[in-house]
C-alpha cells in the first residue's frame, strides 16, 4: 500500500503493510498516532452520480445510459482522521462511501481493456454532499465543492476492483453495505469514458459513485467508509 505521512513536520511518502508497518527511507515507522495524509495529490477529481443499480433503484430512477460525472476541486481534499466542517449555509450534509481509483501514468483516450496500466490503485472516498443545496442549485458544484468535503485514505492499494467489498459506518452502526460488482459502469468503463473527454494525471481520483442507504451526518459524528482488501477511512463532523 501506497501511504504518505507527516513526520517532524516534513511530508513523506512510504508503503504500508499489516505485518511490517510504514517503510520509508529504509526506516520502519509506527503508524500509531502518526499524521496521515491524503494518499495523493490529485490535480482533480472526477466523480460519477448514480452508478450502483441498487441505488438507481432505490431512488427509483432509470439507469443511465452514461456515466453523469460531476468534479470535485482538489481544495475540498481531507486527509484520513480529518475534520470534515459542517457548512453553516447548508442543513442536511450526507455521507457517500466510494470506492476510489488513483491514476498512475498521464493518460488520454484509453480502451476499457487496456485502462489498468494507467491505474496506481484504489482507496476508499466519501463523497460529503451538501444535500440541500444540491437540491436548490439544481447542479451540483457547490453542493460538493466545500473545503473539507473529499476525503479519502488512508493509502492506495491494489484490489481486484470488480468484487470488493464496500462499508460504510457512521459511529460504528452500518450504514452502507455494498460490492462493487453491483456498480453499473464498471472501473475500466469508467476510465475509458474519463479520458475520452480529459487527460488524467498522476494522482488523480475518480470516485466511483456510492450504493444505497445514503443518509445524513451530523456534528459530532464519526464517518467511516471502509474497502474490502484496503483498510478503513474516518473522519469526524465539526
Ligand atoms: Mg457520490
Amino acid at each position: 500500500m501506497i501511504v504518505r505521512f507527516l513526520k517532524d513536520g516534513v511530508a513523506r511518502g512510504g508503503s504500508y503493510s499489516k505485518e511490517n508497518g510504514i517503510i520509508s527511507g529504509g526506516e520502519i515507522i509506527e503508524l500509531d498516532g502518526l499524521f496521515l495524509l491524503p494518499p495523493c495529490q490529485p490535480s482533480k477529481i472526477v466523480c460519477v452520480g448514480l452508478n450502483y443499480t441498487k441505488h438507481a433503484e432505490e431512488l427509483k430512477m432509470k439507469l443511465p445510459e452514461e456515466p453523469i460525472l460531476f468534479l470535485k476541486p482538489p481544495s475540498a481534499v481531507l486527509h484520513p482522521e480529518g475534520h470534515i466542517i459542517y457548512p453553516s449555509s447548508s442543513s442536511q450534509v450526507d455521507y457517500e462511501g466510494e470506492l476510489a481509483v488513483v491514476i498512475g501514468k498521464r493518460c488520454k483516450n484509453v480502451k476499457a481493456a487496456g485502462a489498468e496500466q494507467y491505474i496506481m490503485g484504489y482507496t476508499c472516498f466519501n463523497d460529503v454532499t451538501a444535500r440541500d443545496l444540491q437540491r436548490k442549485d439544481g447542479q451540483w458544484t457547490r453542493a460538493k465543492s466545500f473545503d473539507t468535503f473529499a476525503p479519502f485514505g488512508p493509502w492506495i492499494g491494489k484490489i481486484d476492483h470488480s468484487n470488493a467489498d464496500i462499508q460504510t459506518r457512521v459511529n460504528g452502526k452500518i450504514v452502507q453495505k455494498s460490492n462493487t460488482s453491483d456498480l453499473i459502469f464498471d472501473v475500466p468503463k469508467l476510465v475509458e469514458f474519463i479520458s475520452s473527454i480529459m487527460t488524467l494525471e498522476p494522482g488523480d481520483v475518480i470516485a466511483t459513485g456510492t450504493p444505497p442507504g445514503v443518509g445524513q451526518l451530523r456534528k459530532g459524528d464519526a464517518v467511516e467508509v471502509e474497502i474490502g482488501g484496503i483498510g478503513t477511512l474516518r473522519n469526524f463532523v465539526v
